[in-house]
């Protein structure tokens, strides 16, 4: 196979495998610091093709996603094409809505956009830049790219984590979850208006199982089921119409009558998987390559963070090539600071997927949910969710959970035997806070400043 990439001039090159979401933005970051890029998509240019598909249709973007964007004057472009979703909105077993915030401030929610528009946006100012070469169906495993460095932006199935694999520059581990997901659809009413509360996540909690409803800025709603793929309730025994439509009414009877064929759009929908990837280190200086984005990093989706993770990836490499130095440095300064916050957020997402199915329709965990909030309003400074230390900040992912197992304990012993949160003794509230979390209050007292 020839080498496509064109090899003009002498000056430093550096190819991004992958033109997705991650390697979209790091190819802008870079040529908007004047680097000579060429960029590698396996797939055909959604600018002239229109969008191909493959993950979610939609997700969600929050703080570290849009500053990372802000870096490539592209937040305000993204969030006016985004549907604000300041909190979630619960469908127990039986009926009845329940709206509860993520956070306690009006600038605290996160925004649902589309992936296929979010990534043409990047495409596009991408295209504008002269020093950049976009090779479209282009396989990057088919390519020379000896003496270029290389960014591994190539998602999950990664082929250039898989060579740093293959020649023993690091190891690493790939765990499948053994829930798969289905995407389903609810239209617009008629005049584009939306059929569900608009400005909110959708849950509906069923224990083992779980669906869930991003807004799309047409009216529409993108659901996805989160189901084991075996078991009493899972993909396996929801073969026939018949199973399709009982199980959908039987658990979701609301979300059922909203969806106009509910049994064809499940039976001609693929069924996504997700799992975790792990690696020991993200770089070779052997091989002068570097790992971004999901193919460092896969995670579930469960904190909505995913791409809010590999943004952050792009901003923290942005950051430190203003800084100056050579790419073997750079690359191992990324891996070294970023491995153990991909790490965390790893952890927490997978955690945050039981809480979501089993817990959010639990009335302790609602009355523990509750006491959180009350702290954090009554003692500002001294105490924030991790929910929206993730969310709603840019503090270190490892802080927020390591600061959140310790709230865990917390919550639970305030709550013991409480039955309501004005039940709540606050002087035993302040004295576990100070004895517990003091290490934490500089990044929570800084409430407008380099964390947020
Ligand atoms: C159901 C679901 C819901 C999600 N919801 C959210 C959410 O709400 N918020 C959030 O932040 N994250 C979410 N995520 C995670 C998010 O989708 C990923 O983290 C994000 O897409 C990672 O971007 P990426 O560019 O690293 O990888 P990808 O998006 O996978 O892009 C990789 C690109 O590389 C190309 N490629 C692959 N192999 C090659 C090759 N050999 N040569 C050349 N090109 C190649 C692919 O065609 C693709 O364009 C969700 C994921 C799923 C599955």
């Amino acid at each position: 196979m020839p080498n496509p990439i064109s090899k003009r001039g002498d000056s430093e090159r550096i190819v991004v495998a992958g033109a997705g979401l991650v390697g979209a933005l790091a190819a802008l970051l870079l040529a908007q610091k004047g680097k000579r890029v060429v960029v590698v998509e396996r797939r055909s240019d959604p600018l002239k093709h229109g969008w191909a598909g493959g993950r979610s249709i939609n997700l969600a973007i929050s703080t570290r996603g849009l500053t990372a964007l802000s870096r490539v004057g592209l937040r305000e472009k993204a969030l006016a094409e985004a549907v604000r979703m300041p909190g979630r909105q619960i469908h127990p077993v039986g009926g009845g809505e329940v709206f509860q915030a993520y956070g306690t401030q009006a600038h605290h929610c996160i925004h649902s956009i589309s992936r296929g528009r979010l990534n043409e946006i990047l495409l596009q100012k991408l295209s504008t830049f002269s020093t950049v070469e976009i090779l479209y169906d282009t396989a990057v495993e088919n390519l020379d790219v000896e003496g270029d460095f290389l960014l591994g932006c190539d998602g999950g199935g990664s082929a250039v984590r898989r060579r740093l694999v293959e020649k023993g520059e690091i190891t690493s581990t790939e765990e499948i979850l053994d829930y798969g997901y289905k995407e389903l659809s609810i239209p617009a009413a008629p005049g584009g208006k939306w059929q569900m509360t608009k400005e909110a996540l959708h849950i509906w909690p069923r224990g083992k199982f779980m669906l869930i409803a991003l807004p799309n800025l047409d009216g529409s709603y993108t659901l996805t089921l989160f189901l084991p793929y075996e078991g009493a309730e899972s993909f396996a025994t929801l073969k026939s119409d018949e199973q399709i439509s009982s199980f959908l009414e039987r658990h979701f009877p609301d979300v059922a009558a909203l969806i106009p064929d509910p049994v064809a759009e499940f039976k001609s929908n693929p069924t996504g998987q997700m799992g975790t990837v792990r690696c020991s280190r993200w770089d070779s200086a052997g091989l002068r390559t570097l790992l971004l984005g999901d193919a460092a990093h896969a995670i579930v989706p469960f904190f909505g963070q995913g791409m809010n993770c590999g943004f952050e990836d792009c901003a923290f490499l942005d950051e430190l090539l203003e800084k100056g130095g050579d790419w073997t440095a750079i690359a191992r300064e990324v891996s070294k600071v970023r491995k153990p916050n991909s790490d965390a957020i790893a952890t927490m997402a997978l955690e945050n997927f039981v809480e979501m199915r089993d817990f959010v329709g639990d009335p302790k965990f609602l009355l523990q949910k509750e006491v959180e909030k009350n702290l954090e309003k009554t003692f500002p400074g001294r105490y924030r969710s991790r929910y929206e230390m993730v969310s709603f900040s840019r503090i270190p992912y490892r802080v927020a959970y390591e600061a959140g197992e310790k709230q865990k304990r917390l919550l639970a012993t305030l709550c013991e035997s409480i039955h309501s949160v004005d039940d709540v003794d606050k002087n035993a509230a302040q004295n576990l806070i100070e004895a517990n979390l003091k290490e934490y209050f500089t990044y929570w007292e800084d409430q407008n400043g380099s964390w947020n």
